[in-house]
């Protein structure tokens, strides 16, 4: 370890998760180690047929919610949710969880009480049982909770797999968390422009607003698939954005993307949003994150197999030469980057160079 000082806006997340890894080296050589680092959740083999996932994610006060618009419950339920779909993400079924709270002082014990009945509902929910953890004192509110599950190893789905000509697709509609944490943001500026005078409207933002407080592990769709027998050839949950995950299964398999940006599954309420706020909604759909649908690479051959209601054909895997990239729904193609499009650029033409690629 040296004594330089790398600031880490200078490595990225990921870039730092690659330092961490060097660092961590090969561990010990375990052979039941299927994944680690690298894919939703690590995976290790306990007997011929099964095997169980691990996945760990925090919430943390400031940089995930906003105490003043995420009631306990939900925050309590949205915990349980981000981890359930990281198990979701292997193709795998949740079983148990455990939680690590800190909390800072100017909490009670209801509203602990109350983040508990949201993990207990979500729990429920998820056939999962929360089993331990661990409290502490902290300047905010921090939820970190390690969920693990099982999978029959014949079913396990990873990052890598996708093959180009395989379908890119995505399950339930995109954009909507971000569009709700817009309308969130926009109802408390108006309270703090007009005070009492401001009667807050939500209705016209339920179903966003719900998207991004209550987000819901699609472990219907994983149900859904084993009942029909099909598994996808490479699988990620949607937490950062699609074109991030996007950017995730192409590196893991090798592969370049085409998107379409007109395919988008975007419903009218996050159509709504973007147009009030004077966005461009694809960029929500795109780059929003936290939908925590799946994004997966499905074999051409299998798309009769699955039911067409619960996903959407967004574009094709291909060649890693061709990149990733977006046909803008005006029609011209662009490099599509993991985070921010370049807007009417020669995909040919020398490019930033992508940190994730
Ligand atoms: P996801 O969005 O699916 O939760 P992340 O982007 O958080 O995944 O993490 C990517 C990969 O890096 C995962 O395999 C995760 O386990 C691993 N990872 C993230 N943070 C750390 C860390 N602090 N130490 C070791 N591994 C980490
Ligand atoms: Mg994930």
């Amino acid at each position: 370890m040296d004594s330089l000082f790398t600031p880490i806006s200078h490595v990225g997340e990921f870039g730092l998760i690659d330092r961490m890894k060097a660092v961590l080296g090969s561990g010990t050589g375990n052979a039941a180690l299927i994944a680690s680092i690298g894919d939703d959740a690590a995976v290790y083999r306990v007997d011929d047929d099964t095997a169980h996932v691990i996945t760990t994610d925090a919430l943390v006060e400031g940089v995930h919610f906003d105490r003043s618009f995420m009631p306990w419950p939900h925050l309590g339920a949205k915990a349980i949710s981000v981890n359930v779909s990281d198990v979701a993400a292997m193709n795998a079924v949740a079983r148990y969880a455990v939680v690590s709270i800190g909390l800072p002082r100017n909490m009670s014990v209801e509203m602990v009480e109350s983040l508990y009945v949201g993990m207990r509902d979500a729990c429920a929910r998820y056939g999962i049982d929360l089993v331990g953890g661990d409290t502490t004192a902290s300047p905010q509110v921090v939820l970190s909770v390690t969920v693990v599950g099982e999978v029959e190893l014949s079913r396990l789905v990873f990052r890598r797999g996708a093959r180009p000509g395989d379908l890119v697709c995505v399950t339930g509609d995109v954009g909507g968390a971000y569009a709700g944490l817009q309308a969130l943001l926009e109802q408390r500026r108006s309270i703090q422009e007009m005070g009492d005078s401001y009667t807050p409207d939500l209705d016209p933002y339920r179903y966003v607003i719900k998207r991004q407080l209550t987000p819901e592990a699609r472990v219907d769709v994983i149900a859904d698939w084993a009942k029909r027998g099909v598994r996808p050839r490479a699988l990620v949950d949607v937490s950062d954005g699609v074109a991030s995950e996007v950017h995730h299964l192409c590196r893991a398999s090798g592969c370049g993307a085409r998107i379409r940006g007109a395919a988008l599954p975007i419903d009218p309420e996050t159509r709504f949003v973007a147009d009030e706020q004077m966005q461009d909604v694809d960029t929500y759909a795109l780059f929003g994150g936290e939908d925590y649908e799946l994004l997966f690479a499905l074999d051409p051959g299998d798309e009769h197999l699955l039911d067409p209601t619960t996903f959407t054909v967004i574009g094709a895997f291909t060649e890693a030469s061709e990149g990733v990239t977006l046909v803008t729904p005006e029609g011209p193609i662009v490099p599509l980057q993991p985070s921010g499009f370049v807007h009417f650029t020669d995909p040919g033409a020398d490019q930033e160079e992508d940190p994730d690629a």
